[in-house]
């Protein structure tokens, strides 16, 4: 090779190395890829500095022999790709060539390899080989990046903090282990282990060894396909939620991909399950034709675009409301959970109509632990009504315990599901209005409402114009509740406004029913008889899910009489 040519190619490949590179994480991933491509089953990552000063990688895989030891580092040198039909294919994971030769160019590289046969040493520094020896004799390949963008300092100030760096390491660790439990993976910084999977090939235990106990103890397992997917996985109960979305998982035919369709599929399953602004743990795998998957969209290789996505998300969303709802809980009191901290809750997305000192948080912080209730069970629960505390808590017994309910969340849950059926009703079911109902816009509201006028046709209100910027509301829906036609119709009418392009007919409809629910619900705070509350508990133990306010909130907390034998000492454990 000419000396021209040589360094054009380690200009090309410094080039290259900031458009790889972004983040420590990125040279991490690229030397896992390769030690996973060379049939490893324990692969080590140590880091010293969050790997800003050293990222070493040590596998026990099939190693090098001298020449390829040598030719690895250049760029292109790769052994993955035969045909250009081959980027389709996501069975190898680390098809850019280019990125070893890369991750040399811009640092300091010290390699030790051995496939068995014979072993080598070699020293790379800014891509320019500089040493190759023999060496002790261990099977695998041991790499360490050390000095990394030494050369080119701009590049090294793009580099976030240790901290971020590392979380963006960890988080990567985390989820090649995942997509990988027949691997064991270690993550190692400053000599201090953070990640440490035992490659049991069992994916239930490698949640248990990155998540801990109480997420793996709380996860439903789930499965679904059709004729283009095969869907499995596990998803947590809704008691465990996180405040971000990391820790929602996807991996098409083995690999970890980001796609926002799949992650908003995720959530629907847990839609009335939990407050908003809070995410499941949730692990996917999904199988499909690799045709059916465009990986090539971004060169980190992680966003992914799918043919026949609606199918796929409705698969996804089933597959995991199916695994929630047959294991409905029931939140229940755990002693000595006081002390543990809790994540502190997203203000729920409700409007608020219980006393300010009463915190929902609350509710949340004390009881820990749910009791599995399946669906057989929930159709034959009977709650009887004892009384009714601070004019907000119906207190229930039953041959099983004893049984605290939020009178509003509760009522809210009937309603929700009474509107939800109603408004599925494909019939017209309307009714006129006995004293027709003018409503006053501005201009532009005016103007968008007449836009969706036939939106509200759809929900059994006709709408005619009646002057300057006013509507008559002519007929109305036949379930809306006597006495509050107006209120609901006008409540409807700024859901209506509210609506932008993408008018999705089944989210809209449970947006109608939420809110209207929430409305049309007794209110905390309202001392109720005898008779409504055992017409509540009657009614909320026939609803699908009587656990759950449609914003997430419990609406029944349950002791059992060992708990309260217990906490009264009246049995020791
Ligand atoms: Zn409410
Ligand atoms: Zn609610």
């Amino acid at each position: 090779m000419s000396k021209i040519k040589v360094m054009n190619e380690i200009l090309a490949n410094k080039i290259a190395a900031g458009e790889v590179i972004e983040k420590i994480a990125s040279v991490v991933k690229e030397l896992v890829e390769n030690s996973i491509d060379a049939g490893s089953t324990n692969i080590k990552v140590n880091l010293l500095g969050s790997g800003i000063k050293s990222i070493e990688v040590v596998d026990d895989g099939a190693g090098m022999d001298r020449e390829d030891a040598k030719t690895a580092f250049l760029r292109h040198a790769t052994s993955k790709i035969y045909k250009e039909d081959d980027l389709y294919f996501i069975d190898t994971l680390g098809f850019r060539g280019e990125a070893l030769a890369s991750i040399a160019s811009v640092s300091e590289v010290k390699m030790s390899t051995c496939n068995g046969v014979e072993s080598t040493y070699i020293e790379i520094k800014g891509g320019h080989i500089v040493e190759v020896k023999p060496c002790p004799e261990r099977k695998g390949t041991s790499i360490a990046v050390t000095n990394i963008f030494y050369n080119t300092p701009a590049r090294l100030k793009y580099l976030k903090s240790d901290a971020t760096e590392l979380a963006n390491c960890t988080s990567f660790m985390e989820r090649l282990a995942l997509s990988r439990p027949d691997i064991g993976f270690t993550l190692t910084n400053n000599g201090k282990v953070i990640v440490k999977t035992s490659g049991s090939n069992n994916l239930h235990k490698t949640i248990h060894e990155i998540f801990g106990m109480e997420v793996s103890s709380n996860m439903l397992e789930f499965k679904n396909g059709n004729n283009d997917f095969e869907i499995s996985g596990y998803a947590c109960k809704p008691h465990i939620l996180k405040s971000n979305r990391n820790q929602m998982i996807t991996l098409i035919n083995g690999r970890v991909v980001r796609n926002n369709e799949i992650n908003n599929a995720i959530n629907d399953a847990y839609y009335t399950y939990k407050p908003d602004g809070k995410y499941p743990v949730v692990i996917l795998n999904i199988e499909t034709d690799p045709t059916i998957v465009d990986v090539n969209i971004h060169p980190t290789k992680q966003d992914v675009k799918i043919s026949k996505i609606n199918e796929l998300c409705t698969l996804i969303t089933d597959a995991i409301k199916k695994a929630l709802y047959n294991n409905l809980l029931i939140i229940k009191p755990l002693e000595e959970t006081l002390e543990k901290e809790e994540e502190i809750e997203v203000p729920f997305e409700e409007e608020v109509d219980i006393k300010p000192e009463v915190k929902q948080e609350q509710v949340f912080m004390d009881f820990k632990t749910e009791e599995v209730i399946h669906n057989e069970e929930i159709k034959s629960l009977v709650l009887y009504p004892v009384g009714l505390a601070h004019g907000t808590y119906i207190i229930a017994e039953n041959e099983d315990g004893m049984y605290i309910i939020d009178q509003h969340a509760a009522y809210e849950r009937i309603n929700y599901e009474r509107y939800m059926k109603r408004l599925a009703e494909k019939e017209v079911s309307k009714m006129s209005m006995l004293i027709p109902v003018t409503i006053e816009f501005s201009p532009s509201e005016f103007l968008d409402l007449m836009q969706k006028k036939d939106i509200l046709e759809s929900l059994n209100i006709d709408i005619e114009e009646f002057g300057i910027n006013t509507i008559v509301v002519k007929s109305h829906p036949t379930w809306l509740k006597e006495g509050y036609e107006e209120e609901s119709i006008r409540k409807i009418i700024d859901l209506v406004l509210l609506l932008d392009n993408k008018f999705d007919r089944v989210k809209f409809e449970e947006k109608i029913a939420i809110t209207l629910a929430c409305k049309m619900s007794i209110k905390a705070n309202m001392h109720i008889s005898h008779e409504e509350m055992e017409y509540i508990l009657n009614e909320l133990v026939k609803c699908d899910n009587p656990y759950n306010c449609p914003h997430g909130r419990p609406t029944i907390i349950k002791f059992t009489i060992y708990d309260l034998e217990k906490m009264f000492k009246r049995v020791m454990d």
